[in-house]
């Protein structure tokens, strides 16, 4: 998924959450599951536009919770921290390509169960129907948007 939607779920789900340490865990298992659900993700490729273009979609995140008047502290920053952690991690991977990592790297390619990619390192765009790719990553984004506006469940 992009960024954003990692962005949005993580600050939504860990919006009440008092400890840091549960709201980065929280993070990193909503982004492994949201993760299982077929989506389109930004183009890989080691050009400098495409590390542009994905620099530019954690910003589209980050500018939505400040017009939203996110609050910021410690425990949501941790908490949106470890929700795009394991992407962070596989741009990394994806550049450096460091043998001991690669375990890691592999877990959370093969979430992507719906991209069929042989090659762990393939740059190809997933072939999914952009409906089908980009809908649902809409979709979940509105529900944060509204669980961050209106809803009052704490964690
Ligand atoms: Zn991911």
């Amino acid at each position: 998924m992009t960024a954003t939607v990692h962005i949005l779920v993580g600050a939504a789900i860990t919006k009440k959450t008092s400890s840091p340490f549960l709201a980065f865990f929280l993070g990193i298992l909503s982004h492994l599951i949201l993760d299982l659900i077929p989506h389109k993700n930004l183009i890989l490729s080691r050009k400098i536009a495409a590390y542009l273009i994905c620099a530019l979609d954690p910003i589209l995140g980050f500018l939505i919770l400040f017009v939203l008047k996110y609050p910021f502290n410690l425990t949501n920053l941790f908490g949106i921290l470890g929700a795009i952690s394991p992407d962070l991690f596989s741009v990394f991977q994806f550049t450096f390509r460091i043998k001991f990592f690669e375990p890691l790297y592999k877990f959370h390619h093969y979430l992507h169960w719906f991209e069929n990619k042989k090659d762990l390192y393939d740059p190809t765009p997933s072939k999914i129907n952009p409906w089908v790719g980009i809908l649902p990553q809409i979709f979940i984004s509105l529900i944060s948007i509204l669980w961050i506006l209106n809803f009052d469940i704490s964690l």
